[in-house]
């Protein structure tokens, strides 16, 4: 057992390990969970744990797992977080361990990140003795638009004073880290848009109050507000998606239904497209003498790297694979994640794993029913939890 624990040794073990990530890997994948209950993945992540000295509790109100490893002596405490859940959308991958419930896939590789977090378990806990402080381990259920970060952050977490995460990137070729300090995924808000008028005789628009035109003048002005309003340099983007009005060629209808999402970089980007929605519906509603009901559900909010922890991060990217490994990423991803919250608790940072499959040009993203992974990305992921924490720990 080594005292001092280096980033190369967690290489060339994270690599013996490889058939045991794969397995595990391919197991979640082929049985995949939505949700805050995954209760089967939770049983093969603590199986998969069982044998390695760790404080583990169990949460109540979701599936998730905390696994507390406790160095040889007290220092530094930080969380290293995967997270478990798949998606309701049907798999084309043909992969032979594909799906085996249809209607659902692990198309955002969550199911990469659990295997890698328990190959870091396994490789922390094999240096115990080198270790000074405590890596908590958490595997979360419910981030695909459930929040589980944050309910797990509700029911109670150690305290920690750094957070780690790594999503998968199919874009990106294995053995490089996409990385940038700051905001690097954005956050989301959905809305929902009632414009009331009075309906009628599509013949007698006089008589009636026509939410119809109301709702083009809205959208538009929705679009002129974004411009306007917002900041070029706090970007912020807000899609209408769903468009929903009407019966019959000559009925002029009563309402019409506006729906879609907001996403920003910053907290103050956030809140002036919450406000200026609010705004612009009514106003528009109330000039023609229609009424517009604005209903937002928030989701989360923006992933914002520390740039300390971010900067602390690239080093052991670059001493555990070199330096033409990193990836600096020229902007931040407008998809969500709800680390996010995680991060809001103590500094830290989600980095990109590179695992574009070998041989493909034009790889499917995340949330494609295509998407897949090179497997022979997952011991990098798994030695760059342990490094992380390691040098962490010892700083
Ligand atoms: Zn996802
Ligand atoms: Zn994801």
């Amino acid at each position: 057992m080594t005292t001092k624990p280096s980033p190369s040794d967690y290489l060339e073990s994270a690599r013996e390990l490889q058939p045991r990530l794969v397995d595990l890997r391919r197991r979640i994948h082929a049985d995949p969970e939505l949700g805050l209950e995954t209760p089967r993945t939770r049983e093969k992540i603590l199986d998969a744990l069982v044998d390695l000295d760790l404080d583990v509790s169990l949460h109540e109100r979701t599936s998730g797992i905390v696994a507390t490893l406790r160095g040889a002596r007290p220092g530094r405490r930080i969380l290293l977080r995967g997270d478990m859940d798949a998606l309701p959308m049907p798999e084309q991958t043909e992969l032979p361990f594909s799906s085996t419930t249809p209607g659902r896939m692990h198309a955002c590789g969550h199911d990469a990140h659990v295997a890698m977090l328990v190959g870091a378990a396994r490789l922390l806990a094999a240096r115990r003795d080198g270790l000074a402080g405590e890596v908590h381990f958490m595997f979360q259920p419910g981030e695909e638009s459930w929040g589980g970060a944050d309910v797990m952050l509700e029911e109670g977490l150690p305290d920690f004073d750094g957070a780690f995460a790594l999503h998968v990137a199919p874009q990106i070729p294995t053995g490089m880290i996409g990385t940038k300090p700051g905001p690097i995924m954005a956050s989301f808000d959905d809305f929902d848009v009632e414009v009331q008028g009075r309906g009628g005789h599509a013949s007698m628009p006089h008589d009636c109050i026509d939410p119809v035109p109301i709702a083009c003048e809205i959208v538009t002005a929705l679009q002129s507000f974004v411009t306007r309003e917002i900041p070029v340099t706090d970007p912020g983007v807000l899609t209408v998606t769903r468009l929903e009005a009407g019966t019959a060629n000559n009925v002029i209808a009563d309402a019409v239904s506006i729906r879609g999402t907001m996403r920003a970089l910053s907290d103050a980007t956030r809140e002036r497209l919450v406000e200026g929605l609010t705004r612009v519906c009514q106003g528009i509603a109330g000039a023609h003498r229609a009424t517009a009901h604005v209903s937002i559900q928030r989701g989360y909010p923006v992933v914002v790297n520390d740039a300390g922890f971010e900067g602390f991060a690239r080093g052991v990217v670059t001493d555990l694979l070199g330096e033409r490994a990193l990836l600096p990423l020229p902007g931040p991803i407008m998809g969500a994640e709800d680390f996010a919250y995680v991060l809001r608790r103590a500094p830290g940072a989600m980095l990109l794993l590179g695992v574009r499959p070998p041989g493909t040009k034009d790889p499917a993203p995340c949330h494609s029913s295509q998407m897949m992974l090179d497997e022979g990305a997952m011991p990098l992921g798994a030695a760059l939890h342990a490094a992380v924490a390691t040098r962490f720990l010892a700083a």
